[in-house]
């Protein structure tokens, strides 16, 4: 749905949702993401065009930035096994540039609560299943931040001047890792709607 704010197109999505047990809530809620104006609103609740507007127009300056932040986003399709082959390019790639090795990654199982992939140890590395969803160059940098972890454990300075000996514009691109990590965006709902074909 597109809706005209100070004469600018707005793309607009609604989120239908049921209220969660217990917790009943009866507020419309939103978030920016992928361009669009992505509204949460509890299932049977009655929203008009005119009252979507009232919302984004209250907090326009804001929301205009974050379109304008978001608007190169997107998510993909792509299986574990075609996210594998991905991971392991990049892991050769980055063994070669870093001169680090890695010892062994993996996809968890599961998805992984609020992180996209860890390093333990010396070069064990774990991917969140979830990045089978992230666009290839957010992929990227997620190995690259990871490998860069085999040098050092803490996000401290020495970490970020590493990072960015490897990846061009490091603190931009793992800016744009941290724009995916609203996991509720990667709901079924919200994937149809913004998923492209690789
Ligand atoms: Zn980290």
């Amino acid at each position: 749905m597109i809706i005209t704010i100070f004469n600018k197109e707005v793309e607009v999505f609604i989120m239908w949702k049921d209220n969660v047990a217990g917790l009943y809530s009866f507020y419309i809620s939103y978030k920016v993401m992928f361009g669009k104006v992505i509204f949460t609103v509890p299932e049977g609740e009655k929203v008009g065009i005119v009252q979507l507007a009232d919302i984004i127009m209250q907090d326009w300056e804001t929301i205009e930035k974050q379109i304008e932040k978001t608007k190169d986003m997107y998510l993909v399709k792509r299986t574990r096994h075609e996210l594998f082959l991905l991971l392991k390019k990049y892991v050769k790639k980055y063994e070669q540039i870093m001169g680090v090795k890695v010892v062994r990654f993996k996809i968890s199982p599961k998805p992984m609560k609020d992180i996209w992939a860890n390093c333990r140890g010396r070069g064990y590395l774990t991917f969140n299943c979830q990045c089978t969803q992230l666009p290839e160059r957010v992929i990227e940098a997620v190995v690259v931040h990871e490998m860069t972890h085999i040098f050092y454990k803490d996000h401290s300075r020495r970490f970020w001047d590493k990072f960015e000996e490897f990846l061009p514009e490091a603190r931009k691109r793992d800016e744009e890792i941290d724009l995916y990590t609203d996991y509720e965006l990667l709901d079924e709902e919200v994937k149809r709607y913004v998923e492209q074909e690789v």
